[in-house]
């Protein structure tokens, strides 16, 4: 098991890999671990170019910190997502620009391409748009992630949870490409999405790849 002081460091890669990929702009994202009895989650009003180890901050699900440090103003949506899925490890949430395009719609991804299936259905859920940092969007979020390790987030981004914090990075930043190239197929023509069964049999592949 790893030790707080590495979960520390893993957090602060991440989140500086967010950055560069582009997912992050200002303070516009967060991360979070599973650690201990709750979790470390990046701080309120964190920035990739301030961001270190030791300003994540330890707290429980209700959002306590045990050192008097402020978590980020998602720290309930993160909580939800641990309390209701016990294999969750960690948890990415951005406002990255296609996931704000596609979630800015109210529209579902859809299986316009067999990687959809990777996120555990045949399309990426769209939760309604709800004022951000309530306990109404961790209810919504949680929702829209049953049986998905992600979701969009209505009029606002998206948030993915993983067995690890690179299944988790790595799923935002697998959505938000995907976004990007449903974006343009739909100004490429109509698009042609997958039916039911092949979805069903890119679902089992990825299943199998474990
Ligand atoms: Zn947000």
């Amino acid at each position: 098991m790893s030790s707080q002081d590495d979960i520390r460091r893993d957090l602060c890669r991440t989140y500086v890999e967010m950055g560069n990929s582009g997912l992050i702009f200002l303070a516009a994202g967060n991360v979070s671990a599973r650690a201990g009895n709750g979790m470390l989650i990046s701080p309120a009003g964190a920035s990739v170019a301030s961001i270190s180890p030791e300003l994540f901050v330890d707290c429980d699900f209700d959002g306590q910190a045990n050192d008097g440090k402020k978590p980020s103003s998602e720290w309930a949506m993160h909580s939800a997502i641990y309390k209701a899925f016990p294999h969750a490890h960690a948890v990415v949430h951005t406002h990255s620009n296609y996931c704000v395009a596609m979630a800015s719609t109210g529209a579902s991804l859809p299986a316009f391409h067999y990687m959809v299936a990777s996120f555990g259905g045949s399309d990426v859920r769209c939760t309604p748009y709800v004022l951000w940092a309530t306990s109404e969007l961790a209810d919504l979020a949680v929702e829209a992630l049953q049986g998905r390790t992600a979701c969009l987030l209505g009029n606002h981004g998206m948030i993915s949870h993983g067995k690890s914090l690179q299944a988790a990075f790595n799923a935002a930043l697998r959505l938000e490409t995907l976004c990007m190239q449903y974006v343009l197929a739909r100004q490429a023509g109509t698009v042609k999405t997958l039916a039911a069964e092949q979805m069903a049999d890119a679902n089992a592949r990825y299943a199998s790849y474990g």
